[in-house]
């Protein structure tokens, strides 16, 4: 009896969680590796969801999920909204120092905490831009470090998203925009690794590196 109902737990959160999902649009690859549903149970729930929200126009996505890491380096609006999402990631604990999410365990717990960083952001940013589809490869992307890190701006010291093997400084899309001041040397932005050498030789003081989250 015991197990029956545990199991019957189990059930019920990934289909609620398979609803949540298809309201963000999510695609049916997507929402199987996330709640281990089958395709035909996906399909079923799809319909169900229709049918419950008359109303609602929900798009159901179809095609390859998206895999480039580099969407969310430019234009500078995404890359600021990748950052807001990513710090939301942290602060429900699925990304940052010690919380790396294994693409190849992914859980209903794990997509619960994705879907609250997904709605708050939704709620903070106007227009937002970022789909869940984008944000779920985010979370996935900076889980796996090879490719995209989260560093802290030079500039300004804000959380941001940067290509890992980058040789520039990290700057946040404000400070890699802004002007540079006169005789303050370049932006943040346009400090690469390979001009703040000679600095360093010279004896100046080296660009101030900021601690850095969710690299490893
Ligand atoms: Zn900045």
């Amino acid at each position: 009896m015991r197990v029956t109902d545990d199991r019957y737990c189990r059930d019920r959160l990934r289909f609620d969680l398979a609803l949540r999902l298809i309201g963000h649009e999510a695609r049916t690859h997507t929402i199987r590796a996330w709640t281990g549903l089958t395709e035909d149970r996906v399909r079923k729930l799809y319909r169900t969801y229709i049918a419950e929200h008359p109303g609602e126009r929900i798009a159901r996505r179809r095609g390859k999920s998206p895999q480039r890491c580099s969407y969310f380096l430019r234009p500078p609006r995404v890359q600021q909204e990748a950052a807001v999402l990513a710090g939301l990631f942290c602060m429900v604990g699925i990304v940052g120092r010690d919380a790396r999410l294994d693409p190849r365990a992914l859980s209903v717990a794990h997509c619960e905490l994705l879907c609250l960083a997904y709605e708050t952001y939704l709620a903070l940013v106007s227009a937002p831009s970022i789909s869940f589809e984008h944000a779920a490869f985010l979370v996935i992307a900076l889980g796996r470090g090879d490719e995209l890190v989260l560093r802290h701006c030079t500039g300004c010291g804000a959380l941001t998203i940067d290509d890992r093997y980058s040789l520039r400084a990290t700057a946040c899309s404000v400070c890699a925009a802004a002007p540079c001041p006169p005789g303050r040397g370049a932006r943040p932005g346009q400090l690469a690794g390979a001009r703040a050498l000679p600095a360093a030789a010279r004896g100046s003081p080296a660009p101030a590196r900021l601690g850095r989250v969710g690299e490893g």
